[in-house]
């Protein structure tokens, strides 16, 4: 570790939730660590939705938490609504998320780094990233301050030359309020990086007394809330509703009579957005046949002072945003505290990154979050956490820690942005991940805890905590193993799709009196559920592992590969995968692609088995 007060091993630029997570996994690993934010006031700040996880993010949530980082405990200690979402399906879709109070979600994040060790927060930005032949060895503030360091981890989500639209008004800007990143951008060009652009928007904010809840729908939480965190037993603050309206054909008139004022149908916005989160111009050009659309009313904070209108992501003119919250059922009076935008910014397409998300071109330089094509404060949360690890390990001569596909979400979404075109911000989803069953939610800690203690971020009371699960499983498993009836295991009843003996099993007095935690219960029971497929998942993993092992020689000369064909040779020099199994994932590579490798690598004997 470094003493000089100018002098750190990590810094970490951007204090937003990939950045957040990055600062304090690299610290707690002992590397000494600075978070250079723009304002501490806006660490972990919800740009958009006030809601953490989702579908396949809050899968993404407990594999955070699982590894020892922050997003969990926090989300279980500010959340003022939990739903346990796809309930009724099958395990391995079922995600929790949660309504969080904004601003305690952000003071909550700032005060959990400031008690980090090792840890300091400047609030500053970033202009310039010093590198030495291609080794990074400082940053620089827009200020002038100079800070050194033997590695940084580049964060700023929609900051970097970012243009906000609202109407045919354009302004630069991070976010709401905030200043653009520019000097940072162009460096990031000067040092050889693709930069690119992207796009994503956000809907108006109201203020809540001004609005008619008589007039909608109320949505109330679970009865019982999901932790999102493995040490929380419950949740005890105080959960409130949300409500539900809907846009009418008046405002898909309005919308379509403005359709010459909208940025999006204008040329004005020249980039991409999310398209599976479309703005309302957008949906009701694309689904013009539906007479309305549902939105969801959210509260942003405990006190329930600003509403986010879910649903209603937009760039129309402030005169078209006042008269479609005019139009809707509930919101007639509502008074407008922030108008919707639309924000194009900059961000590196993340094909140049390896693995461990180092860039290939700049030794020490990690980026995370957003910067990488990315949307979504848990996709940034994966990312930040996995780049502090690898930063902190590159400091220390160490060997990279790179999740895989069959690991963890946080490892389909790195290896996805490693081997796919990105036309549009990336975000998880079930479907992305090929073993589903296998990364539920329920499981992140028989997964990942091992690897987080491995790399020194789990501590003692999460280790043992996680002891104690494996204990109880291991037990309560052994259990339902041995105990017969009618002839039959109990294991084996719980295998059974109709289980007709489900809920007397569970609520047999031997598993009571066990002192089996209830979430532990819940986990072996899927566990004895799926049985089958998680032995089939597990086959299917044995054969991806194999291609993993074998590693691609970093100087691999595609042009020397005897009867590859010319577009594959394009690809491969373009991703430079690092395994041959990633070379298969990469678009357009063929089967027989990866067998022309694979005898070029024999013939060549430059075949590299990893351990
Ligand atoms: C308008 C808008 C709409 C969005 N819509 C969606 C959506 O529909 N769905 C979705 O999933 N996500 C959406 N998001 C994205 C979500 O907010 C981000 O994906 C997430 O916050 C990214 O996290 P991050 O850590 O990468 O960056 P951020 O959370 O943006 O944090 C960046 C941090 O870097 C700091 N910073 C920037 N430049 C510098 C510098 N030069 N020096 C020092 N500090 C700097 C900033 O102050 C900030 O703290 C939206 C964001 C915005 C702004």
């Amino acid at each position: 570790m470094t003493d000089d007060v100018n002098i750190y091993d990590c810094i970490v630029i951007g204090g937003g939730h990939a950045g957040a997570e990055a600062a304090h996994a690299a610290a707690k690993i002992g590397a000494k660590t600075m978070l250079l934010t723009i304002s501490k006031d806006t660490i972990a700040k919800a740009s958009c939705n006030p809601a953490i996880g989702g579908i396949a993010k809050g899968q993404i949530v407990k594999e955070v938490d699982a590894l020892g980082g922050l997003m969990g405990i926090t989300t279980d200690a500010t959340g003022i609504q939990f739903r346990l979402l796809n309930r009724s399906k099958g395990a391995a879709v079922q995600s929790p998320r949660a309504q969080i109070d904004k601003y305690k979600y952000s003071a909550y994040i700032r005060n959990l780094l400031e008690q980090t060790e090792n840890l300091t927060i400047i609030e500053g930005m970033a202009a310039e990233i010093l590198v030495d032949g291609n080794q990074v060895r400082g940053v620089v503030c827009t200020d002038g301050r100079v800070f050194n360091c033997g590695a940084a981890i580049v964060t700023t989500g929609t900051f970097l030359k970012g243009i906000m639209h609202t109407g045919t008004k354009q302004w630069a800007g991070g976010r709401l309020d905030e200043p653009a990143s520019n000097e940072l951008s162009d460096c990031l060009r000067k040092l050889g990086l693709d930069v690119q652009r992207l796009k994503t928007g956000t809907p108006a904010r109201l203020d809540a007394k001004t609005i008619d809840y008589d007039k909608t729908e109320v949505q109330y939480g679970d009865e019982k809330p999901s932790p999102f965190s493995f040490l929380t037993d419950s949740i005890t603050r105080k959960q409130i509703p949300c409500w539900i309206t809907y846009t009418n054909e008046k405002i898909h008139k309005l919308l379509l009579d403005n359709m010459d004022r909208a940025p999006l149908y204008t040329g004005q916005i020249k980039t991409t957005g999310p398209r599976y989160c479309p703005s309302i111009e957008t949906k009701i050009m694309r689904f013009a046949d539906k007479t309305r659309h549902q939105v969801f009313l959210e509260p942003e904070d405990e006190e329930q002072r600003t509403i986010y209108c879910n649903g209603i992501s937009t760039s129309v003119p402030e005169d078209v945003q006042d008269q479609m919250i005019k139009l809707m059922a509930g919101t007639e009076n509502a008074r407008i505290v922030h108008y919707a935008y639309a924000i194009e910014y900059d961000y590196c397409p993340a094909i140049q990154l390896k693995p461990s998300l180092e860039t290939r071109k700049i030794k020490g330089l990690f980026l995370a979050g957003q910067i990488n094509g990315t949307s979504g404060y848990e996709e940034a949360a994966g990312q930040g956490l996995m780049a502090g690890i690898n930063a902190a390990r590159l400091l220390d001569n160490k060997e990279p820690i790179v999740l895989g596909r069959h690991q963890a979400y946080i490892g389909v979404m790195v290896d996805d942005l490693l081997t796919r075109e990105i036309d549009e911000p990336y975000r998880m989803f079930t479907s992305r991940a090929e073993w589903r069953m296998s990364l539920r939610s329920d499981n992140a800690d028989k997964r990942l805890t091992q690897i987080g203690r491995d790399v020194g971020l789990v501590d003692d009371l999460r280790w043992a905590r996680f002891q104690q699960t494996i204990e109880q499983s291991e037990r309560l498993a052994e259990f339902l193993k041995n105990t017969r009836k009618a002839g039959k295991a109990l294991w084996d009843y719980l295998k059974q799709p109709q289980n007709p003996f489900y809920h007397e099993i569970i609520q047999m007095p031997e598993i009571s009196e066990m002192g089996v935690r209830a979430d532990v219960i819940e986990s072996v029971m899927t566990d004895a559920k799926y049985e089958g497929y998680l032995a089939k998942e597990e086959k299917a993993v044995e054969n991806y592992q194999k291609d993993e092992k074998l590693k691609l020689p970093e100087n691999i000369d595609y042009d020397k590969v005897e009867h590859l064909r010319a577009e594959a040779k394009e690809k491969l020099k373009r991703f430079k995968p690092a395994t041959l199994g990633q070379a298969g994932r990469v678009g357009g590579i063929t089967p027989a692609d990866i067998m022309i490798i694979q005898i070029h690598l024999r013939k060549n004997n430059a075949r590299h088995r990893s351990d």
